[in-house]
């Protein structure tokens, strides 16, 4: 084993330990190991992709565990579809986006559709035009750092634009805190989106895979359910010690990058010190949680529906099927309920079977056809730390590629803020990372 290596050393002959087979994960281990460098990734999971990742629906036929489409502006991760040849799967629509309100569901994805909305004063809705065009034209997310998004839309959108269109959103995603998340994430949000959306024809799996195998090709390797414990300082490195289905690992490595949230890293690494534990391993995030459902038929006519009553106790329906069609899935409509929670909300715990019972009747209130016999299967997925809570002062607490240990970086995908969390974002992270070790 090399001796352990300051940061800006030369990486030439070091062995990299990645901790997570994610977008962030999978890009920077395929950069290193096509550079020559000797990596192994290392992933609870038993497939690759991390929350973009999929399950098999029936033999040969996988879908994301949670919703996924990109935006044409996604340039990183086009960019990665082209160098690995499936750039002419991207298949690119402009799916209609509604919001339902006051029990009604209407198209709200387009400045024209905005001034034929019904649920606001014209004023308002003007209001809320000019507002986001505003931002749209602003260019950079720091000219509006230090402010928190909800006062500033109240005050230059109104009150009831706030209180009838985005309050539902923001206390959907981030509960408790909505009051206080930052300008500059919501600034991107308008800035960074279009209205046309991709989906690659098969899912994003072969992207996941391509990319697992471009580190294997180039001599590194991918170790599936193999769940890291700890990463143990030596004087010459590091020892990885992980759990797996063969046994026990213990690998050493002359060098680890994390991309788990900064928390999970500090609890890895118990050498990471006190300030920087302080700093940013508190940050905290909500999880997400998924019931996917199979349809005998249609639920809605849009793909992504915002549910900004209230007491639904969901906060989107994503009608996959109404992007790709029901022919691409034998036939089923995909629909996919989604919600963000505390991570200590009992609701995540509860089976497929229990939320079907839990969500049905607000179903019947989207179509009052609604029947659970239209149902013809069900799965439900939820994942931690999915969204984290983008307060006024998150800026100050996003930690540096590098830690206080030598050769101990994290890649996470709270780096990418002011854009919100996304795979172009981590893909992005990943090669700036490998981009900067490779220097
Ligand atoms: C509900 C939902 C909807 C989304 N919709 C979109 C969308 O439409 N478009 C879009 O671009 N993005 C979307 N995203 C975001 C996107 O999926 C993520 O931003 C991106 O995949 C993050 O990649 P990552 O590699 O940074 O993290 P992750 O995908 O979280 O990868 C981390 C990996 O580390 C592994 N891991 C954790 N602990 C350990 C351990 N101890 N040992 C080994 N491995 C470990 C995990 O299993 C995981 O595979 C969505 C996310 C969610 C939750």
């Amino acid at each position: 084993m090399k001796p352990a290596q300051e940061p800006n050393s030369s990486t030439q002959a070091l062995s990299w330990a990645v901790i997570g087979a994610g977008a962030t994960g999978l890009s920077v281990a395929r950069r290193l190991a096509e550079a020559g460098r000797s990596v192994t990734v290392y992933e609870r999971e038993g497939f690759v992709g991390g929350q973009a990742g999929s399950f098999e629906v029936e033999p040969g036929l996988y879908l994301e565990r949670f919703y996924h489409h990109v935006f044409h502006s996604d340039h990183i991760l086009r960019g990665a579809y082209h160098e690995l040849g499936l750039v002419d799967d991207l298949s690119w629509t402009h799916p209609v986006t509604a919001t339902f309100l006051d029990g009604k569901m209407e198209q709200l994805d387009s400045p024209i559709s905005l001034l034929r909305f019904r649920g606001l004063p014209l004023t308002t809705r003007l209001r809320m035009g000019a507002t986001l065009a505003a931002l749209r034209l602003i260019p950079r997310g720091e000219w509006l750092e230090g402010r928190a998004a909800a006062p500033w839309l109240r005050r230059w959108m109104g009150r009831a634009s706030y209180d009838r269109i985005w309050r539902p959103l923001f206390e959907g995603k981030f509960g408790a805190a909505a009051e206080e998340v930052a300008l500059p994430w919501f600034w991107a949000r308008v800035h960074d989106r279009t209205s046309a959306l991709g989906y690659p024809r098969g899912g994003f799996r072969p992207f996941y895979e391509g990319l697992a195998e471009r580190v294997r090709t180039s001599g590194g390797s991918v170790r599936l359910n193999t769940v890291v414990q700890s990463v143990e300082r030596t004087a010459t490195g590091y020892i990885v010690h992980a759990r797996s289905a063969g046994g026990d690992v213990r690998a050493s490595h002359d060098a680890v990058i994390s991309t788990l949230p900064p928390r999970l890293t500090a609890d890895l690494a118990p050498d990471l010190p006190a300030s920087w534990r302080a700093r940013y391993a508190s940050s905290p995030a909500r999880a997400a949680q998924v019931l996917i459902l199979a349809l005998d038929r249609s639920l809605t006519d849009t793909y992504w529906l915002n549910v900004n009553d209230p007491d639904y106790p969901f906060l989107v329906v994503v009608e996959h099927s109404n992007m790709r069609g029901p022919a691409e899935y034998a036939g089923r409509r995909i629909v996919y309920l989604g919600s963000y929670r505390d991570p200590a909300d009992p609701m995540l715990s509860l089976s497929a079977d229990e939320l079907v019972e839990a969500f049905a009747p607000h179903l019947a209130r989207i179509n009052p056809a609604f029947d659970k016999t239209w149902i013809t299967d069900r799965w439900t997925f939820a994942v931690d730390d999915a969204q984290p809570i983008v307060g006024k002062d998150f800026k100050e607490r996003i930690p540096p590629f590098e830690t206080p240990l030598p050769g101990l970086y994290v890649a996470t995908i709270g780096q990418v803020y002011p854009h919100d969390r996304g795979q172009n974002y981590a893909i992005g992270l990943g090669e700036r990372l490998a981009a900067q070790l490779l220097k």
